[in-house]
């Protein structure tokens, strides 16, 4: 269970001074994604004296080079916390300069893809995505303010709201999962599917844009607790190795990997299709097929001679999964997703 402190509701990010007075830091690094760049200004003026500085380029699946270069700016201005804002690639940044220098970390997401609340880091080095978990690594706030979610244009919500769905529909079917999680994963599962198509119908609805961010934390919990199984695995082997977008990438493999396994997970399956109100892999499906950006494996710039050379990775070593990983039957899901078919 996240043992962070979280602080929610629209305006939160004015509570931010607040804690970084409470946790008596003197000199705050700013981790900043490029877009928050109108909340980091905030944020530092609101800071004060306690601002040291800002690093804005955080980059996906963090790399090795970039945390160095923040590395370097953090001990130039003798940082001691830092506030992330941004998603998830501004938060695992921080994770990565945390665990290198004992810093405290504030997180105030402007995604859904639920890093703030998980001990897990994945960094890339020489195109290898590693992922290690410790507790330390799990900010010790998380600022939850769904008004810095209203500038995600359509298709991140869409596409990161999947990302965040699919924690929760992979905690569903492990078989591990402990009775707190499934709950979690039910809500979360719940949240996302009823508020999603409400903020797709009007992007600057600050409530509906509360509950999918609230269903995000809970899905990001379930991320944290439950082991993921074939679909992240899937994520992070294409992702690392072929730097494709990470919610992209989530929103589109999900309904495939939904088909494949729930046939093999029929209490996930059950609650899924409680939530969904009928098939829940139809209602997946039809929510990735309002992307307008890439919505296949092809169109996303994957070479489909890359798809048996994946299978056979995924397949050598398979995380847990209700169905048996083989590489025939990973290549024929990864093929479905390529075309954009999804198997009857
Ligand atoms: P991201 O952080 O890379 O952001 C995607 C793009 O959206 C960026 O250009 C960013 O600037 C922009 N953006 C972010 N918030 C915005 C907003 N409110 N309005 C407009 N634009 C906005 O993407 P992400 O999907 O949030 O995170 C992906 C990264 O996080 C990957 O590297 C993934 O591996 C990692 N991740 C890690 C965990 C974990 O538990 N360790 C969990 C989820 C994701």
């Amino acid at each position: 269970m996240y043992a962070g402190r979280v602080l929610q509701g629209a305006g939160a990010r004015a509570l931010v001074p607040d804690e970084i007075e409470r946790l008596g830091a003197q000199r705050v690094l700013l981790v900043a994604a490029p877009s928050s760049a109108e909340g980091t200004q905030d944020l530092a003026t609101a800071l004060g004296e306690r601002y040291a500085a800002t690093f804005g380029r955080p980059a996906q699946h963090s790399p090795v080079e970039v945390t160095a270069e923040a590395l370097a700016v953090a001990r130039e201005v003798r940082a001691d916390a830092i506030v992330a804002i941004g998603g998830g690639s501004a938060i695992g940044l921080s994770k990565a300069l945390a665990i290198r220098t004992g810093m405290p970390q504030v997180a105030v997401p402007t995604t859904y893809a639920g890093s703030e609340v998980t001990p897990v880091l994945g960094e890339t080095e020489n195109g290898v995505k590693t992922t290690r978990r410790d507790p330390a690594f799990a900010p010790g706030t998380v600022v939850y303010d769904p008004e810095l979610t209203l500038s995600m244009p359509r298709g991140l919500t869409l596409t990161s709201a999947l990302n965040a769905l699919a924690h929760a529909v992979e905690a569903l079917w492990d078989t591990e999962a402990s009775a707190a999680t499934r709950a979690y994963a039910v809500e979360a599962a719940d949240g996302i599917l009823s508020a999603l198509p409400v903020v797709l119908g009007r992007l600057s609805d600050v409530a509906a844009r509360a509950r999918l961010q609230e269903a995000a934390w809970l899905a990001g919990a379930c991320l944290a607790q439950a082991r993921m199984g074939l679909h992240h695995q899937l994520a992070h082997v294409l992702g690392g190795t072929f730097g494709l977008p990470h919610a992209e990438l989530h929103a589109l493999l999900l309904p495939h990997v939904m088909r494949f396994n729930l046939v093999a997970a029929t209490d996930a399956a059950a609650r899924l299709a409680r939530v969904a109100d009928g098939d829940p892999t139809h209602a997946v499906a039809a929510l990735a097929a309002m992307h307008e950006g890439p919505t296949t494996l092809g169109a996303l710039g994957l070479p489909r001679a890359a798809l048996r050379e994946v299978a056979e990775r995924v397949a050598a070593s398979p995380y847990p999964n209700p169905r048996p990983v083989t590489a025939d039957a990973v290549e024929g899901l990864l093929l479905a997703a390529w075309r954009g078919e999804l198997v009857r």
